[in-house]
């Protein structure tokens, strides 16, 4: 498959760039690694007529780590950097699961923590070259009015399948995003718009420069669990994050609790449910019933290769409930 023809701008700035995008509007498109947005050029999914190169956009490669402040991670930071890094290895383990679960080395080498969580939704209607996806009537995503997962439905159902997100969301992640306006500062949730269409809520000219994470609390454990079929190359079919943090000194009580999926929508979801364990001491009945709040939440649909969405949907209480079993376990010790 070959490249369609671009213009290519390697600014080197944030504002350089931000104000290059904002002029050139929805023709521009940011580049980090190019192991998403590549594919869909080559698939005719989109139609940029320039591509805006972060590569040489100085400070986005930063990883910085204070315990005021926790974790910095500039948005141009590679996978396989991230995952590398003591401190990341020390003190966030979780966020080494996740990068190391992307794809392959490769896309690991090449793929960014900025572009991870800015990927595009994908569906196994969509995600077609254009002579396959000839047959069909084009869908919503592709400006025509039929979503090919749901027929009856008005929306655009593919899934969100980010690794990264569901990992930073458990752990309480902001980003910082720079623009024509200056630097915005939101909780990640705020980044994903829910709308499979067009997934992430940046405006025209806003780049996501940061991701912060909270220093990591004593007595903390935080586990990322991917479901699909195969061990490597393979998106997930259903992610699972927890990150819990225990009270001191009694073994058992939770002090805070979080848990994201991914996956399983439109948009990585951040289970309100997990937030009610804080102050209680985790049973097997709660564990089990926040594993029983995550499926109900839980909407895998027909748009991904792979295991059957029944199955995808039964695997949720069990991801959860070994999740929640191995959070608990690494906190303890
Ligand atoms: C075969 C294959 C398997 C894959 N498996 C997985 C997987 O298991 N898990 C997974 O999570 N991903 C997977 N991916 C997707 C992708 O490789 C990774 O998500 C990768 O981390 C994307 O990063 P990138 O830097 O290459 O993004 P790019 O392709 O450069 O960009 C992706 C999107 O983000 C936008 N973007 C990039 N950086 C910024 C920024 N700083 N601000 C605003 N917008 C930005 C781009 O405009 C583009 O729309 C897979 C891809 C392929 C081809």
């Amino acid at each position: 498959m070959k490249l369609p023809k671009f213009e290519y701008a390697a600014p080197e700035s944030l504002g350089q760039a931000c104000r290059l995008l904002e002029s050139r509007g929805e023709e521009a498109h940011p580049i980090a690694g190019g192991t998403d947005l590549l594919m869909a050029l080559k698939n005719r999914q989109k139609f940029p007529k320039m591509l805006v190169d972060l590569g040489a956009v100085p400070n986005l490669s930063r990883i910085e780590y204070s315990d005021a402040d926790g974790l910095r991670i500039g948005a141009m930071v590679s996978l396989r950097r991230l995952a590398a890094n003591p401190i990341v290895r020390e003190k966030y383990p979780i966020l080494v699961q996740a990068a190391l679960s992307v794809g392959t080395v490769q896309l690991q080498a090449m793929g960014t923590v900025g572009g991870n969580l800015c990927q595009d939704t994908c569906c196994m209607y969509f995600n077609r070259s254009a002579m396959v996806r000839q047959s069909l009537e084009p869908c919503h995503k592709l400006g025509g009015c039929i979503c090919h997962v749901v027929s009856s439905s008005e929306e655009c159902w593919a899934a969100y399948t980010g690794d990264l997100a569901p990992a930073l969301l458990a752990l309480g992640a902001s980003v910082s995003m720079a623009g024509p306006g200056g630097e915005q500062r939101l909780p990640l949730q705020e980044l994903f718009s829910g709308d499979g269409k067009r997934p992430i809520a940046l405006r025209p000219g806003q780049l996501l420069a940061e991701i912060q994470v909270p220093a990591a609390p004593p007595r903390s454990g935080a586990v990322y669990l991917k479901l699909r079929q195969r061990e490597t190359l393979d998106y997930p079919l259903l992610g699972v994050a927890v990150h819990l943090t225990l009270e001191r000194g009694e073994n058992g009580h939770c002090k805070t609790a979080a848990l994201a999926m991914t996956a399983v929508d439109k948009a990585p979801i951040l289970l309100q449910e997990a937030g009610k364990l804080a102050g209680r001491k985790l049973t097997e009945a709660q564990i089990r019933e926040l594993a029983r709040a995550a499926y109900k939440r839980a909407h895998p649909m027909k748009n991904l290769y792979g295991l059957t969405t029944k199955y995808r949907l039964s695997m949720v209480e069990v991801y959860v409930e070994m999740a929640v079993r191995q959070a608990l376990e690494s906190a303890i010790h």
